[in-house]
């Protein structure tokens, strides 16, 4: 019967505490600031160190209105502190967790009224929980916030990982291209940890602005054996601060050369983000040159107004229609990294250049920042584009290159990423 079935409780995750000092010598003091959208980079102070933890809290959605949820098997329904909030189910059946019409402030999970606003669901051992019709390992924190719905996936950084590697890379590639992403995957989500730790209730997206993770659904035989292959592995190097692990950015094709993280993020780079690491390996990609992309001023002018404005500047509202384009300054193998935008009436707005290409349709029309500019009357042209993303750290189509030439994940990592280890953390 339900009652009898073993729950899994949080907080028991094995190995917990040796992690937790391993980790913190190699997280002290790395550079802040990794593919998410949020902020300065800057250092993590000390505390964030003591976060460390195998478990990874993954926010799968936010301000949504209501969900569906499911579990096959047995599971617990708490309030997130232990609390039960109802009998053990021997399953939960496909149910609706809104809004209690009665007190918008608490739940509804299908039948049951809960008492607050915060909901816990903790399947059994072979239980399963679903979440609008995806499949999903750990368990699920839903809170009321705002008009809407807070929900977090908590899952054990392995299995996270096994859930994230189909949706960064293509099926076709190679094993171990598939071994190197999982090493680079599972430092990036510890380093996240880390950074964003006790500052909020959740670690990562779902989505591209930490990594793609799409839970049990998208776990298939090549990346389970690439994180299974690599289990524990991260990438650390030797800084002024003893050993410590780092944000491994990576992007999918580089064009030629990776770039200094500096370029696109500000602070200090670490070792092995400083960029300039030839790549021949990317050719076969289809971004690693791409045509001529052509936009009109009116619609720059009308996305990089909005930017402005959203970010707070004083007299975005001002700016008149952007005439001219010009690269500032770049590397020295021609990727831009400032640019001068200038208006109608000689106003000038300096920015970074990827932040520019972010900004224009989330960076899918100008696929990076290698392009010369061309201004014509209306239209402004990016011509000789090369690579596709942001090109800091590992070059995706570059490792999948090498991998075919029978080059190894390790010796992979080590080109891409300079005088970085590979280091066991657990
Ligand atoms: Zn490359």
């Amino acid at each position: 019967m339900a009652h009898r079935q073993r729950i899994p409780l949080p907080g028991t995750a094995s190995g917990r505490c040796a992690l937790t000092a391993l980790l913190g010598v190699l997280a002290a003091g790395s550079l802040g600031g990794c593919r998410t959208s949020s902020g300065h980079p800057g250092r993590p102070s000390a505390d964030v160190v003591s976060t460390a933890d195998r478990r990874i809290r993954v926010r799968l959605d936010k301000s949504i209105p209501q969900f569906v949820l499911r579990v096959e098997g047995g599971c617990l329904i708490d309030n997130d502190e232990g609390k039960p909030l109802l009998h053990p189910l021997s399953e939960l059946d496909r149910s609706v967790v809104a809004p209690d019409p009665d007190d918008p402030s608490k739940l509804r999970v299908g039948e049951f009224r809960l008492p607050g606003p915060v909901v816990r669901v903790l399947p059994s051992e072979d239980g399963t929980l679903v979440y609008n019709d995806r499949h999903y390992r750990g368990y699920l924190v839903a809170r009321r916030e705002g008009n809407g719905f807070l929900v977090i996936n908590v899952v054990d950084i392995e299995s996270y990982l096994r859930g994230v590697l189909r949706g960064e890379l293509p099926r076709y590639f190679h094993s171990e291209t598939y071994r190197a992403q999982a090493i680079v995957s599972r430092t990036y989500a510890l380093y996240q940890c880390y950074v964003h730790g006790r500052k909020r209730t959740w670690d990562v997206t779902a989505d591209t602005s930490s990594q793609v993770y799409r839970g049990r659904d998208a776990e298939a035989s090549k990346s389970n054996e690439a994180v299974a292959a690599t289990a524990g592995i991260v990438l650390a190097w030797d800084g002024p601060q003893g050993r410590k692990i780092f944000c491994t950015y990576f992007s999918s094709t580089c064009g030629g050369m990776n770039q200094n993280v500096e370029n696109v993020k500000g602070g200090q780079a670490p070792g092995p983000l400083r960029g300039g690491v030839a790549c021949k390996y990317c050719k076969a990609s289809d971004w690693y040159r791409w045509d001529t992309v052509r936009l009109h001023k009116d619609r720059i002018t009308k996305d990089v107004k909005r930017f402005f404005v959203n970010g707070g500047y004083t007299h975005a509202e001002k700016l008149a229609r952007i005439e001219e384009i010009r690269v500032l300054t770049k590397t020295p193998n021609g990727r831009a990294i400032r640019l001068r935008l200038i208006d109608k009436n000689g106003f000038v707005a300096d920015m970074r250049a990827e932040d520019f290409r972010l900004l224009i349709d989330s960076g899918r029309s100008i696929k990076s920042t290698h392009f010369d500019v061309v201004t014509e009357s209306n239209f402004i042209r990016f011509e000789n584009g090369r690579g596709y993303g942001h090109g800091i750290g590992l070059c995706q189509h570059g490792a999948e290159g090498m991998a075919r030439d029978g080059i190894r994940a390790g010796q992979i990592l080590q080109h891409y990423y300079p005088g970085a280890a590979l280091v066991k953390a657990y």
